[in-house]
């Protein structure tokens, strides 16, 4: 007789955003309400109250909302005037409209390999790819920790570099001196895609800066270039965000705060779990041995007394048997997911580079073993428990 197939106990998607919306329906449902009867749908009051709001929470001198994380990133590099044929420096590991806005503007982007324990840009590696062509680099502060901004904006000077951040899974993130994520290099590019910390209700984004010439460029970018209506300065696109998004998000961003709070010590619950298994261990050095088949992701600022030292977008740890993991997670009704699975070095898109391969053993690495976990506000403990006791059964067999 075959045994009793182990009962599915529990559903932890990696995501739940109907278990967020319970908790503002009310107040999101009256600010659509309000946003409706307006009848005002591009830009408008709405749209100034949030990013008088973000400059405020961001502590910048410019917000300025655009229509997606990716166009953030493509008006940027237009305010920036990057031109054909220009290179601008991204990590090799990250979401695709990193790489794929630069080229867009029929500029280079130049694969960088990211470090090994945060997974974000490796700063040592970027001098030896400027040359004589290199306009900009693009920081990512992957899964909501910034890069390593001081040595950045270093070399940046040194070298004459512009760099825009993309802060799209980090916003409120803070860097070790304090300051939030997308407000250290010339301009900040963020997103409010539904999964993001700060979601809105279909697509958004937005840029920072604190210099007010960009601050202009930006806008006028944002409208097609226009001032006044009908004269164009510059050449821009439609760029803009809705207000029906703006009234959800200054619904939700009073909230911000407090949900990247509860994502820390959620993290902090899965650490402390998955150490005390003696499956994992929180690394230094980013490299697997032999007894721990589990790598935790490391808070590098943690130390340095600053509250948003990681706002964690994501919680991602690295199995050295990722995919069977994966699958045992699955079986188990836990979502997770891959991010990356193919970094840009080895995308279709970007075969005629001639990229080689070994040049980027870290974000190899990654791409092979790292695996995200649930670890959005409304998660349970007990739904964290139970995920911990599952991967524990998987190490088990
Ligand atoms: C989500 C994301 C973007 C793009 O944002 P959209 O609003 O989806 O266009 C860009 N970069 C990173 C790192 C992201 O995670």
């Amino acid at each position: 007789m075959t045994p009793v197939m182990t009962q599915v106990v529990a559903h932890v998607p990696l995501l739940d955003l109907k278990a967020q919306y319970e908790t503002i329906r009310s107040d999101v449902e009256s600010a659509l309400l309000r946003a409706a009867e307006s009848q005002h749908f591009i830009l408008g009051p709405e749209v100034d109250t949030l990013e008088r709001s973000l400059a405020q929470f961001l502590q910048c001198k410019h917000a300025i909302g655009v229509s997606s994380g990716t166009d953030a990133l493509v008006v940027a590099l237009m305010a920036v005037d990057i031109r054909p044929g220009d290179e601008v420096i991204v990590p090799t590991y990250s979401f695709f409209a990193t790489a794929g806005a630069v080229s867009r503007l029929n500029a280079v982007p130049i694969f960088v390999d990211i470090d090994p324990v945060t997974f974000n840009i490796d700063v040592r590696a970027v001098e030896e790819k400027i040359t004589s062509r290199t306009r900009a680099i693009i920081p990512v502060h992957l899964y909501g920790q910034c890069a390593d901004m001081g040595p950045l904006m270093d070399l940046a000077e040194r070298r004459g570099l512009i760099v825009i951040e993309d802060a799209a899974q980090a916003i409120g993130a803070q860097y070790r001196d304090g300051r939030r994520a997308g407000t250290i290099g010339q301009i900040g590019c963020y997103s409010f895609f539904p999964s993001k910390n700060l979601g809105c209700f279909g697509d958004g984004g937005l840029v920072t800066t604190n210099d007010d010439v960009l601050a202009e460029r930006l806008r006028l970018l944002r409208a097609h270039g226009s001032k006044p209506k009908y004269y164009h300065k510059l050449i821009g696109g439609n760029f803009r965000l809705d207000a029906i998004q703006a009234a959800v998000l200054n619904v939700k961003l009073p909230r911000l705060d407090g949900w990247s709070a509860k994502r820390r010590a959620n993290a902090g619950l899965y650490t402390d779990l998955l150490s005390q298994s003696g499956l994992a261990r929180e690394e230094a050095t980013g490299v697997t041995n032999s007894r721990e088949p589990i790598i935790l992701p490391s808070a590098v600022y943690r130390e340095c007394g600053v509250r948003d030292h990681h706002v964690y977008n994501q919680y991602v740890i690295r199995a050295k048997e990722r995919d069977r993991l994966r699958a045992h997670l699955t079986a188990n009704g836990i979502g997770t997911e891959v991010y990356y699975p193919v970094p840009f070095h080895r995308q279709e898109c970007f075969a005629s580079m001639g990229c080689i391969d070994a040049d980027y053993p870290n974000a190899n690495a990654a791409a092979e073993t790292s695996i995200a976990l649930p670890i959005y506000p409304e998660l349970t403990a007990a739904q964290i428990e139970y995920v911990v006791v599952k991967i524990e059964q998987f190490h088990q067999r």
